[in-house]
């Protein structure tokens, strides 16, 4: 049986689930065959394509086991329930968390974590982002957390080939600096002061538009790029000294640059810097996992912007691997799987 909401958590240091989405109209008019299955609540199969000699199709099924897997009736709700939604209360605890959205282009990340407002009506289905907000401000509200005296700061940037682009400032480029202390800094990053959810919706709207803005190219789509959403608790004392931060990360599209029939040399460029963030990614939170003292966060933006997020005891992190259901996904699905299957505890 599929994960319910009547399911407890237990919550982790670090979290790994996978959500598959549903076939959408163009797969279902190629009859696109759907590959992937969820058996159980922390079961995917993939039911991977393989050629005999004589080059007779068969099917061989590929389990994998994570914490929880989400199959396509899953909701938003649903999946924030069981993987941002504990980690709120981190946050309160003065701890780091972090929730990763991870796979392929158009497996489903931003759907996961920015939600839908293009929808004409109001209700359009809300994303881990807003449904994340919703909750850090119940728990604000909250008599046991009022005494914290503590603001809501929501920072929201990009990062595309390294550089970092500030999502609130017209994509202004940052330097990321890092001190003796080895704390790290992104010079000049927007924190904007927030007072409610419908705030944070509103700068998420305003920062989501920008990320899309002035993309001439394909290359330069938003789909190579991280979007790092951050909610920030601060004392409100006269240096308004950082509580707790919630890092919500749209990661780069994870498929590899097998097309050779690209020649570019920005699009191989852009691929390499992908490949080695998302490389160290996996690194860092498998130092965070076994409590290691050597975080190797160093090696790309993404990891050293993220740094805080990988030590410290009431860090915590989840990860969503998105999958595509289709056969032509197949190979690309694997891949995002093993990565996932690294990730996990230890
Ligand atoms: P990504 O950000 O990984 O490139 P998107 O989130 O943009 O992928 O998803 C690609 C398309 O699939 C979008 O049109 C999105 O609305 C749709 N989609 C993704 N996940 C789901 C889901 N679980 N249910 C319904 N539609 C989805
Ligand atoms: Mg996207």
């Amino acid at each position: 049986t599929p994960v319910t909401t009547t399911d407890l958590i237990e919550p982790r240091k670090i979290c790994v689930c996978v959500r598959k989405r549903p076939l959408n109209k163009q797969e279902v008019t190629k009859k696109e065959i759907d590959v992937v299955s969820v058996p159980g609540k922390g079961t995917l199969l993939v039911h991977e394509p393989k050629h005999k000699v004589d080059l007779t199709k068969y099917l061989e099924n590929q389990a994998f086991h994570f914490d929880f897997s989400f199959d396509e009736s899953a909701t938003n709700e649903l999946v924030y329930k069981f993987t941002a939604q504990p980690l709120v209360q981190s946050i309160y605890d003065g701890g780091m968390a972090t929730c990763f959205a991870y796979g392929q282009t158009g497996s489903g990340k931003t759907h996961t974590m920015g939600g839908d407002f293009t929808g004409k009506q109001q209700n359009s289905s809300k994303g881990i982002y807003a449904l994340a907000a919703r909750d850090i401000f119940t728990y604000l509200n909250h008599k046991t957390y009022t005494n914290l005296n503590l603001s809501v700061y929501v920072s929201f940037f990009e990062i595309y080939n390294g550089k970092v682009y500030d999502l609130l400032n017209k994509k202004t480029k940052l330097r990321v600096l890092e001190d003796d202390r080895q704390q790290v800094q992104v010079v000049g990053l927007e924190e904007v002061l927030v007072s409610s959810a419908e705030d944070v919706i509103k700068i998420i709207k305003i920062g989501s538009a920008c990320r899309t803005s002035g993309q001439t190219s394909a290359n330069a789509n938003s789909s190579r790029s991280h979007a790092i959403l951050q909610i920030i608790l601060r004392h409100n004392d006269r240096a308004t000294t950082l509580y707790g931060k919630f890092s919500l990360v749209d990661l780069a599209g994870n498929e590899r640059g097998t097309d050779v029939s690209s020649n570019d040399r920005s699009t191989l460029v852009e691929t390499a810097e992908i490949n080695r963030s998302l490389l160290a990614l996996k690194e860092c939170i498998r130092s965070l996992g076994k409590n290691s003292d050597h975080i190797p966060f160093r090696m790309s933006t993404l990891t050293k912007v993220l740094r805080d997020s990988f030590i410290g005891e009431k860090s915590k992190t989840c990860m969503i691997a998105m999958v595509s259901p289709g056969m032509a996904s197949c190979e690309y699905t694997m891949n995002t799987l093993r990565y996932a299957d690294r990730v996990k505890e230890l």
